[in-house]
């Protein structure tokens, strides 16, 4: 069993492979009892993973030098010696380097510690509960660092009261970040008492997730590309990044939900993968279960790990080749340059947190593909946000004259976090556009842009004016509502160009 991205490799080789949850579930996992040992890699881990393995007596085992958990290194001893030493409790935790190595010594322990164990857990019976939550002052400590926000101290009080329901209601939203016991000075383990409160729901939860499937195929691509151009394929989302959600799963879920509805195409990788599959609809389904799984016009996609974006810039990288015969090789700023003015593509990083995903996000970017991450992503401190009331700033080179044209802001945005997943969505449906679509596939975007953001927020959204470039473009059955708008806001046809913003595209320099 696994957490988080290892996780999600583990079921690509092995189908008796199980995931337990996303990154936020690695304290919930190990207080639950239920790893014998637990091994971990180097990113996205708690550093007080040895700590919280101990309280459970199940041993560590580090497997990189970057991090260590200041374990000794045991690399280059006898596997008898290491498993003896893991088993006795001579050393709660050992680094090993090599694989194989962990392998061995990791099922070894684990099946000698199992016995001794039992499956010890640390989360409070509803007795235990009880007593716990009566010692609670209500300061509010706990709440004014919860990052999700929860009414921590009238529930626990309620549970004091011998009512654990609120508490219970907040384990769906809390993302395990144990922040709350650091501050708490009547020293509840508030964490586990939510888990306590939740119990009966921890162990029932059963969810499903496509598997991870790797690299877009070439062929995938040339299939799409027609229905893409057209517009009958109004884009690419994809939801990536951590599990920092602000209101659980369901809203990501709902996300890839719309959009694959819509028939955008829609990707999914790492903890937002985990978390699409762990919301059901009414009929008991998740999106994964409702929506195929083929790289096509309404499918969600899993492509696997965090590490599986890559897939994700690939096959934007593979449309650049395939399409343009762009150069793979040392080209990356034609290949950018291509992907930002022609590939309808968003990533949407609703929970993100970590440095991995920042990376990430920025690896999309400068690409060219828009990443919107969620309320929490402002922490990053960095946004990337263009200015569409500048129209100056909006001109492409048309590779065809060297003539500079006027594009309007698409996509206006390259790095923006939302508020409420009723604005990331109108976001992704704008950021899909670019300057060259064609004035079909321009007609379909500006469709499901208005569409979501008169469904969002009751009028038509203030700037279509600066997507429209002809008539052409407008959606056929909006003509008699847009048209008098574009009369009163000024509009210039433009023409659409073969747009590019380097200067070595123009085939021929204007004289
Ligand atoms: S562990 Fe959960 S309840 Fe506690 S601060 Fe973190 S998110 Fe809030
Ligand atoms: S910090 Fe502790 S004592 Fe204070 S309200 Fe929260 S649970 Fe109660």
């Amino acid at each position: 069993t696994g957490i988080c991205c290892t996780a999600i490799d583990l079921t690509r080789y092995s189908p008796e492979a199980k995931i337990i949850g996303p990154i936020s579930w690695q304290l919930r996992y190990i207080r639950s009892g239920l790893p014998d040992v637990v091994i971990v890699d180097e990113q996205c881990v708690r550093a007080d993973l040895l700590a919280e393995a101990q309280k459970v007596h199940a041993p560590l085992i580090a497997t990189s030098g970057k991090n260590c958990a200041g374990l000794p290194d045991r690399t280059g001893d006898d596997p008898d010696e290491i498993v003896t030493d893991l088993v006795s409790g001579v050393t709660p935790g050992v680094l090993i380097l090599d694989p194989e190595k962990v392998g061995e010594v990791a099922v070894r322990t684990a099946v000698l510690v199992m016995d001794k164990r039992k499956k010890f857990r640390i989360i409070p019976t509803p007795e235990e509960l009880i007593e716990l939550a009566k010692r609670c002052g209500g300061c509010q400590e706990c709440m004014r660092v919860c990052p999700a926000g929860t009414p921590l101290a009238v529930s626990m009080q309620q549970a004091g009261r011998g009512d654990p329901s609120a508490l219970a209601s907040i384990y769906d939203t809390c993302i395990g970040c144990g922040k709350c016991e650091d501050v708490c000075n009547k020293e509840i383990p508030i964490h586990s008492a939510i888990l306590s409160a939740a119990d009966e729901q921890m162990r029932s939860e059963r969810f499903s997730i496509r598997a991870g499937r790797g690299a877009i195929q070439d062929i995938e691509i040339r299939e799409v590309g027609g229905p893409i151009v057209l517009g009958e394929i109004p884009g690419v989302i994809a939801f990536v990044g951590c599990a920092n959600f602000t209101n659980g799963v369901a809203e990501v879920a709902e996300m890839a939900r719309e959009f694959a509805r819509r028939r955008y195409i829609v990707l999914t990788s790492g903890c937002s993968a985990m978390a699409i599959g762990m919301h059901r609809n009414e009929d008991g389904q998740t999106p994964y279960e409702e929506f195929h799984g083929r790289f096509d016009a309404g499918g969600i996609v899993n492509v696997g790990s965090c590490v599986s974006n890559a897939h994700i810039a690939g096959a934007t990288i593979k449309i650049a080749s395939i399409f343009a015969k762009r150069n793979l090789r040392g080209n990356y700023e034609e290949i950018a340059d291509y992907v930002y003015n022609r590939v309808g593509a968003v990533g949407i990083a609703w929970g993100a947190m970590s440095q991995k995903a920042a990376a990430i996000a920025a690896g999309f970017w400068r690409l060219g593909i828009p990443v919107i991450v969620g309320p929490h992503g402002s922490k990053y401190r960095r946004m990337l946000l263009g200015r569409k009331d500048k129209p100056e700033d909006w001109f492409v080179y048309d590779s065809r004259t060297g003539e500079k044209v006027q594009v309007g802001p698409v996509p206006e945005h390259l790095f923006i976090a939302a508020e409420t997943p009723e604005e990331a969505m109108t976001l992704a449906a704008k950021l899909c556009m670019r300057p060259n679509d064609t004035s079909r596939g321009r007609s379909m975007k500006l469709t499901n842009y208005i569409d979501l953001y008169k469904r969002m927020y009751d009028r038509m959204p203030d700037d279509i004016n600066l997507f429209i470039r002809s008539p052409a473009d407008i959606p056929m059955t909006m003509k008699e509502t847009i048209l008098p708008i574009l009369e009163e806001k000024g509009y210039h046809e433009q023409p659409i160009p073969n747009p590019t913003l380097l200067k070595s595209q123009i085939r021929k320099p204007k004289e």
